[in-house]
């Protein structure tokens, strides 16, 4: 029986298990649902198709317009650190591949993602609809201006890097909201900012390298 499902196991599934155990708990991952949620997302679905094959590879890959994927940990760490229960309103700025919004899916209520470049955004979107990813919602423009229309947000992920913690989305957080970013120019942390009555509380967690977030003109 055991080696009939192993014979009916896709390749990818038996790579994303790897990924979770050798990648990911290994560096301290103990969210369960985080974990299972790494283990049953197709990365190399959101990929070009010529990266396929190191597509669960332990660090970041290209994926058009001088842009990248993040490694599947720092994805995982930045997903765990969210704190999310499922009923969230999620915004990510920076959809890239759309990877890191189809992993938020199943653990919030709604992930709204923005992206600055036309045609990633273009086919992120394509991507994360094709693959039934229905309360993912996309938009391409400038991450700094945050999304209006849907704020306040219970949660906001930044993957890119500002120099600064940008005002307009803290203020588009909820009270006792977080939001997880990479901030710097050359050296980077990955922070936790927590807004309070009074302010915002800020953590670093780990040093990071992030493509930086950019100024459109
Ligand atoms: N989350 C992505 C990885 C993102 S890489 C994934 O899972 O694949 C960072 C992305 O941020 C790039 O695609 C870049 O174009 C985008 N970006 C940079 N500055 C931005 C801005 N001001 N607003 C929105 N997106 C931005």
């Amino acid at each position: 029986m055991n080696t009939v499902q192993d014979e009916e196991t896709p390749q990818w599934k038996k790579e994303t298990k790897n990924m979770v155990k050798s990648q990911l708990i290994s560096r301290g991952i103990a969210d369960q649902k985080v974990l299972r949620v790494m283990e049953n997302t197709p990365r190399h679905l959101f990929i070009p198709e010529n990266l396929r094959k190191v597509a669960y590879r332990d660090g970041p890959l290209p994926i058009g317009e001088g842009q990248t994927i993040s490694q599947p940990y720092i994805v995982a760490i930045m997903t765990e650190l969210l704190k999310l229960e499922g009923h969230e309103k999620v915004l990510e700025i920076g959809t890239g591949s759309g990877y890191q919004a189809a992993v938020l899916s199943p653990l919030v209520d709604t992930c709204y993602t923005i992206e600055l470049v036309p045609s990633l955004a273009k086919s992120a979107s394509e991507c994360l609809k094709q693959l039934g990813y229905t309360n993912v919602i996309a938009k391409c423009g400038d991450g700094y201006q945050g999304w209006p229309e849907h704020a306040p947000f219970d949660r906001i992920i930044i993957t890119a890097a500002p120099e600064e913690i940008p005002k307009t989305l803290v203020e588009q957080l909820k009270p006792d909201g977080i939001m997880v970013l990479p901030v710097g120019r050359f050296y980077q942390e990955l922070i936790v900012v927590t807004k309070t009555r009074n302010g915002i509380n800020r953590e670093s967690i780990i040093p990071v390298r992030f493509v930086p977030m950019v100024r459109p003109d």
